[in-house]
C-alpha cells in the first residue's frame, strides 16, 4: 500500500508540492513568494478601499470610478474603457454610474461623435467626495516611504516591466506604461522619450501616463 508524507494528504487530494500557493513549494522559489507578497498587498488595498466606502456609502467600484475619471482624459471616461481598465462587465459599470448620476457626482457629456456612448464628467459634489476619500492608499503610502530610494527604485523598475509584460501576454488587458507607447525610444541601454525630448531614469518610467498613445508594434523584451 502506497503511504503518503503528512503533507500530501488533503481531503483525499493530492497537495501539489510545486504549487505557488504551498508553503512548502514556496521555500525555495522567489517567484512565488513575490506573488503570494502581491496577494497580501492587494488584500491590504482592498481593505482600505473598503473602509474608505463604509464612511462614505459608497462602494469600491464606485470610489473607484469616482477617482478615475477625476484624473482622466476624457476619452477614457466612458462605461466601455471603464470595464477594461478595472476588468470588469459593462453592466456592472453601468449600474455604478447609474447610481453615482442619481446622487448628483457624475454628468453625462452626450457631444461624444458616437451618439451611443457619453463621457463621464465629475459635478462639483463628485469633486467634493474624490477629495475625501483619496487618501484612503496613504497608510500603504506612508509604510513605502519608509524604505530606501534605491530599494524602492528595484521595485518600481520590476513592476512596471511586469506590467507591461502581463499586457503584452494579454492578462492584463489595459497597461499605459512608457514601453508600449508610440513616443517610446531606447537607445542601448537608455529609455527616451520622444515627447517630452529627454531620457527617462528608471524613476521617471511613467505606469499611467496622460500623454501615452500606444504602440500597436511594441513588442519590447524587456530584461
Ligand atoms: S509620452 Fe508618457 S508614456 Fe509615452 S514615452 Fe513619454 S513619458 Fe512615457
Amino acid at each position: 500500500m502506497l503511504t503518503l508524507p503528512v503533507d500530501q494528504i488533503s481531503t483525499g487530494f493530492f497537495i501539489m508540492d510545486k504549487s505557488i500557493f504551498n508553503p512548502r513549494g514556496q521555500e525555495n522559489n522567489i517567484s512565488s513568494k513575490i506573488i503570494v507578497g502581491l496577494e497580501r498587498v492587494s488584500e491590504v488595498f482592498k481593505i482600505l478601499l473598503w473602509e474608505k466606502a463604509k464612511l462614505v456609502g459608497l462602494s469600491p467600484i464606485q470610489i473607484q470610478i469616482l477617482i478615475f475619471i477625476m484624473y482622466h482624459k476624457r476619452e477614457l471616461c466612458n462605461v466601455s474603457h471603464l470595464a477594461r481598465e478595472f476588468n470588469i462587465t459593462k453592466p456592472t459599470i453601468s449600474d455604478a454610474v447609474r447610481i453615482l448620476y442619481k446622487k448628483g457626482m457624475i454628468t453625462k457629456d452626450l457631444s461624444s461623435i458616437d451618439s451611443r456612448s457619453y463621457s463621464i464628467r465629475l459635478t462639483p459634489s463628485g469633486n467634493k467626495i474624490v477629495a475625501e476619500i483619496e487618501n484612503f492608499a496613504d497608510p500603504l503610502k506612508s509604510q513605502l516611504e519608509g524604505f530606501e530610494q534605491s530599494n524602492l527604485e528595484n521595485l518600481f523598475g520590476t513592476l512596471s516591466k511586469l506590467i507591461y509584460q502581463l499586457n503584452r501576454n494579454g492578462i492584463l488587458t489595459v497597461q499605459r506604461t512608457c514601453y508600449g507607447c508610440k513616443f517610446y525610444d531606447q537607445t542601448g541601454k537608455k529609455d527616451y522619450c520622444k515627447l517630452l525630448d529627454k531620457e527617462l531614469l528608471n524613476s521617471e518610467i511613467r505606469l499611467d501616463c496622460f500623454e501615452y498613445e500606444e504602440n500597436p508594434a511594441a513588442n519590447k523584451k524587456l530584461s
